[in-house]
């Protein structure tokens, strides 16, 4: 990977930016260029043949002093320990902003859980856990679901977390089912707190919000949730989505004139994203190259996969119609096509504030384990509406104050926090 894309170079060098506007101290500036702790760990499992793969894994716990690292757990061929470091920063910054009392941590193991059956997926689930357990734990380190990653893998690494220690702790991790303490509204969370961050955007621009155009990269837990409640909550129509075919590969996207029909396209996507192309087609929708959905003629462009797609190639691609960029994905824009993106005047939701529904829920579902009593669909949609509202208002604040740009006005208020809490505990 060239410098250049590596994510965790990337992220660090924003942070350097942020470093220099706020004018942090050399020694805070350093400590918050690292992870505090990582953990890197090979999981012998055993296939359905008979044969043991060893898989290899990382868990980064970025900074605590605000509370119990949280983040999720991504499956995927291409994961680095840069990639997991990157996140966990990411996740330091997500919650701060958020105003959440936890730090920031992922994990990731490098698989393709695609062509593994289900009981080799569980084996590999429990094998993590075993490996990281004396590391987690409510107060400590929280996992959660992330790219390839679903509730029933939380099921079963929660299930060998509590057969190691002995005892119930729901709060261990989140994103869980229901009828193992998770929380109503989770599964849609991500999506609907991108929603509530783009219908700020358009009212700070003054925008129409009916009718509003929306093209989408991803189709996953994050993309399909952003949809239907860009449809449906919005009152929006979204034109594109761009998927992945089932090996990874080649993607491609699907378009319609006169929007999508999300329920339908929902059956015929396979649990990882993969929108059946044969069913499409028959259905009427055009099939283009995966990266058409950059170039769609839309009032929103809304990145949900993974990160570099929005490079200082891609950038000069984005029609002139596009008003936002919200980053649905983690870490989806270069710093180069950052500057690109600027220039233009595009208004950029930076990705750990747009993307914070997930770990919002995720919190909600904390305190409603701690608390053994659970809240209504509706209930927990108004607290995150609360909490992503204020987030924006706050990351506005700082952008007049300081006069820079969205994703830097985010990390001025984050980091920030952050510091703030390293300061009490006397770590500079
Ligand atoms: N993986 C999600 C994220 O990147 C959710 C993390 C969580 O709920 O802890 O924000």
């Amino acid at each position: 990977m060239s410098e250049e894309l590596n994510p965790f170079a990337i992220a660090q060098r924003q942070l350097d930016e942020a470093a220099a506007t706020m004018g942090l101290s050399s020694s805070t500036h350093e400590l918050l260029r690292w992870p505090m702790r990582e953990l890197h760990v090979n999981l012998p499992v055993r296939m359905d043949d008979g044969t043991v793969r060893t898989f290899h894994g990382y868990r980064v716990q970025y900074n605590t002093a605000r509370g119990p690292a949280k983040g999720g757990i991504r499956f995927h061929p291409n994961e680095t320990i840069d990639t997991v470091r990157a996140l966990a920063a990411w996740m330091t910054w997500k919650t701060a902003v958020l105003d959440l009392p936890l730090g920031g941590g992922k994990g990731g193991v490098v698989c393709d859980p695609k062509p593994l059956s289900q009981y080799e997926l569980e084996r590999l689930s429990r094998a993590y856990i075993r490996q990281i357990h004396s590391f987690l734990g409510p107060d400590i380190d929280v996992p959660a679901p992330d790219v390839y990653t679903n509730p029933q893998v939380m099921s079963w690494m929660l299930d060998e977390y509590e057969t190691i220690t002995g005892r119930h702790s729901a709060g261990v991790i989140t994103g869980k089912p229901l009828p193992l303490g998770g929380s109503q509204g989770r599964a849609g969370a991500t999506g609907l707190g991108i929603v509530v961050t783009i219908r700020e955007a358009l009212k700070m621009l003054g925008m129409n919000l009916q009718g509003t155009t929306a093209s989408v990269q991803g189709f996953g837990n994050v993309g399909r949730s952003t949809v239907i409640n860009f449809i449906k909550v919005l009152g929006g129509h979204v034109t594109h989505i761009s998927c992945w075919d089932n090996d990874d590969r080649k993607a491609y996207t699907y378009s319609k004139k006169d929007g999508i029909d999300a329920d339908f396209l929902l059956t015929i996507t396979d649990p990882y994203g993969t929108i059946d192309k044969d069913a499409a087609l028959q259905a009427g929708y055009t099939l283009d190259d995966g990266d058409a959905w950059l170039e769609a003629e839309v009032d929103v462009l809304i990145p949900a996969a993974l990160e570099n797609v929005i490079t200082a190639q891609t950038a000069d691609r984005i029609h002139s119609s596009v008003r936002i960029l919200a980053e649905a994905a983690n870490g989806p824009t270069t710093p180069d096509a950052d500057a690109t993106l600027n220039e233009r005047g595009v208004y950029v939701i930076p990705d750990f504030l747009c993307n914070a529904g997930g770990v919002t829920v995720s919190y909600f579902e904390q305190v409603q384990n701690a608390y053994g009593y659970y809240w209504d669909e509706a209930t927990v949609h108004e607290r995150l509406d609360d909490k992503m509202s204020a987030a924006f208002r706050a990351v506005h604040e700082a952008v007049q104050g300081y006069g820079v740009n969205n994703r830097m006005g985010a990390y001025i208020v984050a980091v920030n926090r952050v510091v703030e809490a390293c300061s009490l505990r006397g770590w500079i």
